[in-house]
């Protein structure tokens, strides 16, 4: 009999979820993971601290969703963002919102997190092994294979098993494969927030600089469209740049082709053009007989002085009473329009999630259950949607598990109900 038994694969952010819902419900789980721990991804979110979801409405959530948006409608209707705080908080983990209304941890610890989820999905059987197949007959799920040639058997099979994105945590893509061997068409997957290589040889000797209170705007030299434009923080890399700034600036990029996008920097958004044009005045006056290169003190940080002197065509070693106006106005527009021309996506490796993945259209947006096989469920990044920056990734994994798993419910209540 397989009654009222579930496999989860995969034992991430959404795949713990999962496990624990249904372990809940009383239904018999089992979680496969290859690692020999869970929750490998989720101890290196938000660089150790996890940004665990964003303490929004649904309306603002969906407008921080890149890649299919109305998809989650239900799903997040179902476990919304306060939700997911009352339930870490529910399992005695302290939280805090901070910036952009990004909730983490109290303790910064995103050890604290996983510790939760495990403690939530200990009533599911964690089985360690890596899933190669999941197993079908006449349109219904009835189970898995395992690479060691193990078979588990179950009408109910989440697939929860990520992106593609830093693969040495598990997540490497071979969730895709388990997808189309059941006929399931995955949209190509490419990195989504993840650093831009430039080829301006500045990027190296900048690599660790990291910039605050900046606006990044990123263009289209093809259509002449800003694709995206905000303030923040970023940093300089050996090959380009990176920073909260520039992850949600790639993801923003949909073809990437060498030469067509430009990164420009306003290195002073605070102030406009003339009064940019005015404080110079003000500073050269007050250092008349400096030379140039000495005398943009106190205006950014000297490794990028040092660039900028060099990009502004003015010899370093001119006195500052014999700049001329039209120099000081070139200085300006170097200074609201530093321009990096993108050359391409860091690696797969280096992408904080993964865009692309398994195609909406053949998921019931309601359950994550799929339309092409009765049984058969997809839940968190292995789906085509994705998230920018600030906690909606984590959300997302966790809003489709549980509408997956309260579908899985709901379907074995509503069959013990017929058998009654
Ligand atoms: C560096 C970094 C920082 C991030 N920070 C944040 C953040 O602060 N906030 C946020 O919202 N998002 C963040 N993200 C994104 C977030 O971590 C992911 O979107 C989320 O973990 C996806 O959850 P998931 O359960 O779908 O997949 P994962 O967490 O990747 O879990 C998938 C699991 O499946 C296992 N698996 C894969 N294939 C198989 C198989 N065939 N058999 C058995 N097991 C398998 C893997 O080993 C893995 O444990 C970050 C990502 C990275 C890389």
């Amino acid at each position: 009999m397989n009654d009222r038994q579930a496999l989860i694969v995969g034992g991430g952010a959404s795949g713990l979820m999962a496990a624990g819902y249904l372990a809940q419900a009383g239904i018999r789980t089992t979680l496969i993971e290859r690692n020999p721990r869970t929750g490998a991804k989720l101890m290196i979110t938000g660089k150790g601290r996890c940004n665990v979801t964003n303490d929004c409405d649904q309306r603002e959530f969906l407008n921080h969703v890149l890649h299919n948006p109305r998809f989650l409608y239900s799903a997040l209707a179902g476990f919304s963002t306060a939700d997911t705080q009352a339930f870490f908080e529910g399992l005695g983990v302290a939280l805090k919102t901070e910036r952009g209304r990004r909730v983490f941890p109290v303790s910064d610890q995103a050890g604290q997190i996983v510790d939760a989820l495990r403690h939530y999905s200990q009533n599911a059987t964690l089985l360690r092994g890596f899933c190669t197949a999941v197993e079908q007959e006449n349109g219904a799920v009835t189970g898995i294979r395992l690479a060691d040639g193990r078979g588990l058997s179950a009408p109910c099979v989440i697939v929860a098993t990520g992106g593609m994105s830093y693969p040495k945590t598990g997540s490497d893509g071979n969730g895709y494969r388990l997808a189309e061997k059941l006929g399931h068409p995955v949209i190509p997957p490419r990195p989504a927030l993840v650093p831009l290589c430039c080829s301006q040889s500045l990027c190296g000797r900048l690599a660790g600089l990291s910039l605050r209170n900046v606006t990044l705007s990123l263009w289209d030299k093809k259509t002449g469209n800003c694709l995206f434009e905000e303030l923040g923080e970023m940093l300089f890399t050996h090959n380009g740049v990176s920073g909260p700034l520039v992850l949600s600036a790639a993801s923003r990029i949909q073809a990437m082709e060498g030469g067509r996008y430009r990164l420009v920097l306003d290195l002073k958004p605070g102030l406009s053009e003339q009064q940019l044009h005015a404080r110079l005045l003000r500073d050269f006056g007050q250092q008349l007989n400096k030379q140039f290169s000495n005398a943009l003190h106190g205006l950014l940080p000297q490794a990028l002085t040092e660039e900028l002197v060099a990009l502004s065509g003015i010899p370093r070693d001119v006195k500052v009473n014999s700049i001329t106006k039209e120099q000081r106005q070139g200085l300006v527009s170097l200074l609201k329009g530093f321009s990096l021309d993108v050359d391409g996506f860091a690696p797969m490796e280096e992408a904080i999630v993964t865009a692309g993945g398994v195609d909406v259209r053949r998921v019931n947006p309601k359950t994550m259950e799929s339309t092409l096989v009765k049984g058969l469920y997809f839940t968190g990044e292995i789906l085509d949607v994705d998230g920018e920056t600030g906690g909606y990734n984590l959300q997302i994994a966790f809003s489709t598990a549980v509408a997956a798993a309260k579908a899985i419910v709901a379907r074995y209540q509503k069959e013990e109900g017929a058998c009654l």
